[in-house]
């Protein structure tokens, strides 16, 4: 296995020092391809989306359980949502 220093990240494109990306024995490089940062970033919009559907679920479940006046727009609006994401 030929142990380069640098790598190219594929989220953002930067070319930086391997210290810069987490480890994955899944990898043939042995290094994750997004870099520290940019993981650190997908994990917090990962997050947002998660919050964000369960809100839209819970929003979806008070409409079905009749607690919120059903609308057909309102409710294509939320599947087209959910189905996003
Ligand atoms: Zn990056």
């Amino acid at each position: 296995m030929v142990l380069l220093e640098y790598k190219r990240c594929a989220r953002c494109g930067r070319l930086l020092h391997v210290s810069k990306f987490h480890k994955n024995a899944s990898q043939p490089d042995g290094l994750q391809m997004h870099c520290k940062e940019c993981e650190r970033i997908a994990t917090r919009e990962w997050q947002a989306k998660v919050k964000n559907r369960k809100a839209i679920k819970h929003m979806a479940q008070k409409m079905f359980d009749g607690e919120i006046p059903l609308n057909y727009t309102t409710a294509m609006e939320l599947i087209r949502k959910v189905k996003d994401m």
